[in-house]
C-alpha cells in the first residue's frame, strides 16, 4: 500500500446507498420530492435550523435558484470574492447582475469583510460570502453590513455542511444558503445540492421556482385542486434515486465529518515542523469557527514554483491539485464582473495554494508519505 499512488480524492460510500436506491425503486416514486427527498429535507432543516431545505441538482442550480428568488435585474451588483468557484458568479450573471470582486483575508482566504462597505454602490443588492474549506466568513460583520445597507446575503456554503460560526450552522446564517453534494464534497450524491431558505417569506416562492414556476408542491399537499404556472422557474429538483443515495450519506454525516477532521488534524500535526522551518503555511482556523475537515491546503512561501512542486509530488506518487484561478483574472471575469481594489491578496495567495490528498480511508502512513515528500521537495 505504502508505495501506491495516492489519489487526490476518493469518493466515500457508506455501503447503504444501494439498499436505499432499491427501496426507492420499490416505492415506485422515482421523480423528485418522493419519500427520500422528504427525509433529506427534514434532516437538513433539523440540523441547520433553516426554514426550508430544497434539494437541487447541484450547488450551482441552488445558486441559480437563489438569484431568481432575489429578483436580481440587469446591472444589479453582487459582492463576492474572486477566489471562488465559477458558480458563485455565474448564477448572478445569468440574471444580468454584475459580480463585484472583493479581496480575501490573509488568514482564512475568505471574503475580507473589512473591504465590503467600500465596494457598495447604489446598485448593490446582495453579498455572496463563500465559506472556503468549510471555515466560516466573519458573518457577524457581514450580517451587520447587509442590515445597514439593506442587502441580501446568499451564502455559498458548498463546502460548509456541518460546519458552524459561533454555533450557527453555515448555510443557515444569510437569507439564503446553499450546499453542494458533488462527489468531491464531504457528503455527496455524485452530483447534488441543496438550497437553504432562511427567510421564511422566501420559502413559498423558492418552492415554486424549483418546480418549473408552478405550485405543484401545494397541489401534491392537497392545498390546491390543480397546479398552474405561477412565476419564473425551471426544473431544479433531483430524482428520488439521487435523494436515496444522499440519504445514506446524511445518516452518517456526523461520523463522516469526524473522520475527515481526524485526517485533517493528523496533517496539521505532521506539518507543524515544516511550518516552523518556514517551508509552508498551514491553514488558520479562527477560534469561533468550527470547520468540517473539508479540505487540507497549504500555502507555499512566495516565489516558489507551484507547478514544479506539484510535478515533483506526482513523481513521488502523490496527486495534489490547486484552485482557484481567480475569477477576475479568468477570461470571462472582467467581461461580466468588476474588481474592487487591486485584489492583491487574491492574486498572491491563490498562486500559493496546494490541496493535499484528503479522503476517508487515507491512512496515516500515506499522510506521512505526503508530508515527507513535501519536506524533501521544499527543504532542499
Ligand atoms: C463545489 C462548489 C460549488 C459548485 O457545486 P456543484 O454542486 O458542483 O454545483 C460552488 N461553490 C463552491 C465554493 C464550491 O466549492
Amino acid at each position: 500500500m505504502a508505495s501506491d499512488f495516492i489519489p487526490y480524492n476518493r469518493p466515500y460510500v457508506t455501503g447503504k446507498e444501494q439498499a436505499y436506491i432499491e427501496e426507492a425503486l420499490r416505492n415506485h416514486h422515482l421523480s423528485g420530492d418522493g419519500p427520500f427527498t422528504r427525509r433529506c429535507h427534514q434532516w437538513i432543516e433539523q440540523r441547520t435550523g433553516c426554514a426550508k431545505a430544497l434539494l437541487t441538482h447541484s450547488c450551482t442550480s441552488a445558486l441559480d435558484l437563489a438569484a431568481i428568488l432575489l429578483d436580481l435585474k440587469s446591472g444589479d451588483e453582487v459582492i463576492m470574492p474572486s477566489f471562488t468557484f465559477v458558480s458563485t458568479a455565474n448564477a448572478f450573471v445569468l440574471r444580468g447582475a454584475v459580480p463585484v470582486f472583493v479581496d480575501i483575508r490573509e488568514d482564512t482566504l475568505n471574503l475580507d469583510e473589512r473591504q465590503i462597505e467600500a465596494a457598495i454602490t447604489s446598485r448593490t443588492r446582495a453579498i455572496a460570502p463563500v465559506h472556503y474549506a468549510g471555515v466560516s466568513c466573519e458573518m457577524d460583520k457581514i450580517v451587520a453590513i447587509a442590515r445597514r445597507h439593506n442587502l441580501r446575503i446568499v451564502e455559498d456554503a458548498a463546502q460548509g455542511i456541518l460546519a458552524s460560526y459561533r454555533d450557527t450552522p453555515l448555510g443557515a446564517i444569510g437569507d439564503i444558503g446553499s450546499f453542494s453534494f458533488h462527489e468531491t464534497k464531504n457528503i455527496m450524491s455524485g452530483e447534488g445540492g441543496c438550497l437553504l431558505v432562511n427567510d421564511p417569506e422566501l420559502a413559498q416562492r423558492a418552492e415554486i421556482i424549483r418546480e418549473k414556476g408552478t405550485d405543484r408542491g401545494r397541489f401534491f399537499r392537497g392545498e390546491v385542486d390543480k397546479y398552474t404556472w405561477q412565476d419564473l422557474g425551471s426544473s431544479l429538483l433531483p430524482s428520488d434515486l439521487t435523494a436515496a443515495f444522499l440519504w445514506a450519506q446524511l445518516e452518517d454525516a456526523e461520523r463522516i465529518t469526524r473522520e475527515r477532521l481526524a485526517i485533517w488534524n493528523r496533517y496539521h500535526d505532521m506539518l507543524a515542523p515544516l511550518e516552523q522551518r518556514g517551508l509552508l503555511r498551514r491553514p488558520i482556523i479562527p477560534g469561533h469557527c468550527r470547520h468540517n475537515g473539508h479540505l487540507y491546503f497549504i500555502l507555499l512561501p512566495p516565489g516558489i514554483d507551484r507547478s514544479m512542486v506539484l510535478g515533483k509530488l506526482k513523481d513521488q506518487g502523490v496527486h495534489s491539485v490547486f484552485h482557484y484561478v481567480p475569477l477576475h483574472s479568468s477570461p470571462a471575469g472582467m467581461r461580466f464582473g468588476r474588481a474592487h481594489g487591486d485584489l492583491s491578496l487574491t492574486t498572491s495567495l491563490s498562486e500559493r495554494v496546494i490541496r493535499l490528498p484528503m479522503w476517508i480511508g487515507l491512512h496515516e502512513k500515506q499522510q506521512m508519505r505526503v508530508v515527507e515528500a513535501l519536506g524533501a521537495i521544499l527543504g532542499r
